[in-house]
């Protein structure tokens, strides 16, 4: 199913890699789906064997323990991870936080985490949300007040994907008097030698039941000045809105693999299915949605392709990347109503694959910056 990659960039090598990906995921993610789901949490094992097997790396540079490669291939094994239908594994978290490493990180700094993020000792999480703050980031209210050399660490953050055993948190904390946007700042906190970090509730949500998107708690905790990424404050916002093209993308990614897995499993079951004398798939209902399902995943497959190439080529701007998540994200719960009308009663199931993934696909519309914030993004391009 090489031919399931977004077409026009791949490369003989992006072919490979979807084929090694998939073994790895045939093996390592699929028999588990379940009881992650049950335990909430993936297996801590399953980021050490992803970073052996060079999955969690891919991108980071060759310096730093990675494989050096541009970051289509981590679209790749993002594409293939949600055609598994898991959504419980955040490994498209660890990619994010790389990358902020990368472009902005002081040389120590890199040497200290990406390496680990390679391997998978270090998982990460990206602590952007609080209680009181998510779409309007620049309201974040979590303080890093400079003492003797350390910043001191108070407040709060919730739905923090990875949060119960992330080791590694990019953290968005105010750390200077000014207001609004330039007084935010991107802290690492390595949670083993952070005393007064408190990890809360593993939160029950709708879908995406084998994540382990949390509450983080930070009270007094200390860590050295040198945890700033790029070793002075205020640059946060800038940061974040650089490197969030990459996690929109990625999101736009994931709806594709979800919606080619969802099209895939609904026309192999109409056509098993009898009722009427003949095969569901043969009812001109049937026939009509799942045409036009696989119409709109052909259309994301080929913005997706083209949004890959312009990242590879560093030309991927910030509104570009706002639509691939939001339209994608906009397919991909379209097609997983329309999927699931087709399974009848068994598609309203918790254990039937389709009920899954008709709930899991409700958050992409909301993380990683709600659908109304992508397109109010894209105005805004749109008013120069
Ligand atoms: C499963 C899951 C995983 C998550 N993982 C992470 C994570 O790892 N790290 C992290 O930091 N956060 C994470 N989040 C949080 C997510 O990013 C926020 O929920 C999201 O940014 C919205 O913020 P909010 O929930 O505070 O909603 P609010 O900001 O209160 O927004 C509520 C609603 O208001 C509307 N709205 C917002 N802004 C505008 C606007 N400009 N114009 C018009 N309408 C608007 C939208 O409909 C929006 O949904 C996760 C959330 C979920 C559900």
């Amino acid at each position: 199913m090489s031919d399931a990659i977004p077409a026009g960039w791949k490369s003989e090598d992006h072919v490979l890699y979807a084929d090694a990906s998939r073994q790895f995921l045939a093996q390592e993610v699929s028999p588990h789906i379940e009881r992650w789901r049950k335990q909430g949490v993936v297996d801590r094992e399953l980021w050490t064997k992803a970073g052996e097997a060079g999955f969690l790396g891919a991108s980071i540079p060759e310096a730093y323990g990675g494989g050096g490669a541009p970051r289509s291939f981590d679209a790749v094994f993002f594409y293939e991870h949600a055609r598994t239908g898991d959504s419980g594994w955040g490994v498209a978290i660890q990619s994010i936080v790389s990358h902020y490493i990368t472009a902005y990180g002081s040389e120590e700094q890199k040497q200290r985490w990406l390496p680990g993020l390679a391997s998978g000792e270090r998982i990460a999480a990206v602590a952007m949300t609080e209680p009181g703050c998510g779409s309007d980031l620049q309201a974040v209210s979590t303080v890093a007040e400079l003492e003797n050399g350390q910043l001191r660490i108070n407040g709060s953050k919730t739905f923090i994907t990875n949060g119960q055993m992330a080791n590694l948190i990019c953290l968005v904390a105010r750390t200077g008097e000014v207001a609004g946007a330039k007084g935010v700042s991107l802290v690492f906190v390595e949670t083993e030698d952070a005393p007064g970090f408190r990890r809360g509730q593993n939160l029950e949500k709708l879908g995406m039941k084998g994540q382990d998107t949390s509450e983080l708690f930070f009270e007094d905790v200390r860590v050295p000045e040198s945890n700033l990424l790029g070793g002075s404050g205020g640059h946060g916002f800038i940061q974040l809105m650089k490197q969030l093209v990459w996690e929109r993308l990625l999101i736009g990614v994931v709806a594709l693999g979800a919606m080619d897995s969802m099209v895939e499993a609904t026309a192999s079951y109409t056509k098993e299915r009898k009722l009427f004398s003949r095969r569901l798939f043969d009812l001109q209902n049937t026939r009509m949605k799942l045409a036009e399902a696989k119409t709109k995943a052909e259309v994301l497959r080929s913005f997706i392709g083209d949004c890959l190439e312009r990242l590879d080529r560093g030309t991927l701007d910030p509104a570009t990347a706002s639509m691939a998540k939001w339209w994608g994200s906009q397919m991909q719960c379209e097609v997983a109503d329309e999927c699931l009308q087709l399974f009848g009663g068994y598609g309203y199931m918790a254990e039937y694959p389709i009920a899954q993934a008709f709930s899991d696909a409700r958050a992409q519309k909301i993380y990683g910056g709600a659908n109304e914030v992508m397109k109010e993004l894209i105005a805004r391009s749109l008013d120069v």
